[in-house]
């Protein structure tokens, strides 16, 4: 980034680097030069953990509750989508986060019943690892109080032992599965709707790290066609909600547009809405959270995807996950020590975690940027000790281990990286709450784990950096975040994104 004004581009890789005056001798007819003209040239962004598809289902198919401050705000809408989308069969709505609220407690059935009874209602809380049905959709699910429930889930019951509407973890997919399932071109129209919000904050590289075999299949196809216009890395899951057999193991694969080489599972659920495994429990609760894997089907099937020369990138953020995955990562070490490990969040980690995650391989692609959004969460059910380590990204890296920044969106509404590099740096809460202050890094190596390191962790090394040679993914901003403060990051616009070398997308 230092002392670079120009970069040449021969179809779709950099070729040189430096002051325009200095490259203009490179221009041929297969050469171009974009002049950066004062700009700061940088990489562009690589968010290494977004839900991409879920990013654009909330703004085509999904009613997005996330601005929702009260329980009624968010009635209303539902009220207010069902009336404006009567042909709709299911009402779905996403990102709800009760902690905001008055009173702070979940929405039951019978507070959707209210709005809606004739239609079932489904609302995802904001973790996704929560969810909320009315007593149509448990109705249709054909849901009592005898419902079996999965194991590492869970089903809420009122005071006299009926379902109460509340579902976690595993036990989602006795409602999801009743819902009719998106099409290949839905879900394809999805990822074109996310594609726009990713270009215009730079990001030019994704990876979507809970791939069924339908999106697969819509990835594949978008890519052969051309039609995904940003570095895609997919990883599979193979495990459903809801305790149904695997998923088959898929193949790995390479090319400059679109990457497989790494399978998901869940260890446990989210911290702000107290379903992450914790060793303690939470704050005022006698919760310990939901550890969801069963020990030997998960090395298993890490074993048969390492064996087909995957990785594996598993979702643990409470300590009492994050060791379980790690005495699984440990074993599988010894025989594939070269293929990646990665632990997705890393909420909580131990000392003791840390230096085991260094001495056998493990990385990590954590997400600072929840910080800000879910801070309010982290201080209201966490006690003052696990507050203290939340996301200690600074520890983290000081133990050398690989590590990332992501967003994990649609979790949090903004998904911008600068908001993650300014919670990386600043550790603020949007309500202006500290959380872990000693594990603040510069805008320097937060800009890193956002580019380069993503690039690493994904295992692309074709693109993540501006140096001859590599694919032409690069954005232009306005001012240069090294010397722009903390706070103000986000007020950086991003002037050009470019993908392939071509300008993808320009602000106004
Ligand atoms: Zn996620």
């Amino acid at each position: 980034m230092k002392g670079c004004d120009a970069i040449a581009i021969e179809r779709n890789k950099i070729t040189a680097v430096g002051k325009f005056e200095e490259l203009k001798p490179l221009i041929h007819s297969n050469t171009k030069i974009i002049d950066a003209n004062g700009k700061i040239v940088m990489p562009g962004f690589n968010d290494t953990h977004i839900h991409i598809w879920k990013v654009g289902n909330l703004k085509t198919f999904m009613l997005d509750v996330r601005g929702a401050e009260s329980l009624d705000e968010m009635l209303s809408m539902l009220e207010a989508y069902n009336k404006q989308y009567p042909d709709v069969s299911w009402i779905t709505a996403r990102g709800f986060n009760e902690a905001a609220w008055k009173d702070g407690k979940l929405p039951t059935k019978d507070d959707l019943d209210k709005v809606i009874k004739d239609k079932p209602v489904y609302v995802i809380r904001t973790c996704a690892h929560i969810a909320v049905a009315n007593s149509k959709a448990l109705e249709v699910s054909g849901i009592t109080s005898k419902t079996v429930v999965p194991e590492g889930g869970e089903m809420q019951t009122n005071g006299n032992g009926q379902p109460n509407g509340i579902f976690a973890e595993t036990a989602l997919g006795l409602i999801t599965k009743n819902i009719p399932a998106y099409t290949k071109e839905e879900l394809k129209q999805m990822v074109k709707a996310a594609r726009g919000e990713m270009y215009s904050y730079g990001i030019t590289a994704a990876t979507d790290p809970a791939v069924d075999p339908l999106l697969l299949e819509a990835y594949y196809e978008m890519y052969a066609a051309n039609e995904l216009g940003f570095r895609l890395n997919a990883i599979p899951i193979l495990l459903p909600d809801g305790g149904e057999k695997p998923f088959p193991i898929p193949e790995k694969f390479t090319a400059d547009f679109f990457t497989v080489n790494a399978v998901k599972f869940f260890s446990d659920g989210g911290l702000s809405g107290k379903t992450s495994a914790l060793k303690r429990h939470y704050k005022n609760s006698d919760e310990k959270g939901i550890l969801r894997l069963k020990h030997a089907q998960y090395f298993d099937l890490c074993k048969s995807a390492m064996e087909k020369g995957l990785g594996a990138a598993t979702h643990a953020i409470g300590d009492a996950a994050i060791e379980f995955v790690i005495d699984i990562y440990k074993e599988l070490n010894k025989n594939f020590p070269s293929l990646m490990k990665r632990i997705e969040h890393l909420g909580l980690p131990e000392e003791k975690h840390l230096r085991e995650m260094a001495e056998n391989n493990i990385a990590t692609s954590m997400q600072t940027i929840f910080i800000s959004e879910l801070g309010k969460n982290f201080i209201k059910y966490l006690d003052e000790d696990y507050l203290n380590h939340c996301y200690p990204v600074k520890s983290v890296l000081q133990h050398g281990i690989l590590t990332a920044l992501s967003s994990d969106a649609p979790v949090v509404k903004n998904f911008n990286p600068l908001k993650g590099i300014e919670a990386a740096v600043t550790r603020k809460t949007n309500e202006r709450e500290i959380i872990a202050a000693q594990e603040s890094i510069s805008v320097e190596e937060a800009l890193k784990l956002y580019t380069y390191n993503s690039s690493v962790i994904s295992d692309t090394p074709k693109f993540g950096s501006i140096e001859k040679g590599k694919l032409a993914d690069f954005i232009l901003l306005d001012k240069n975040p090294l010397t722009t403060s903390p706070d103000e990051l986000t007020s950086i616009k991003v002037e050009k994104t470019f993908v392939d070398g071509e300008c993808v997308w320009e602000s106004n």
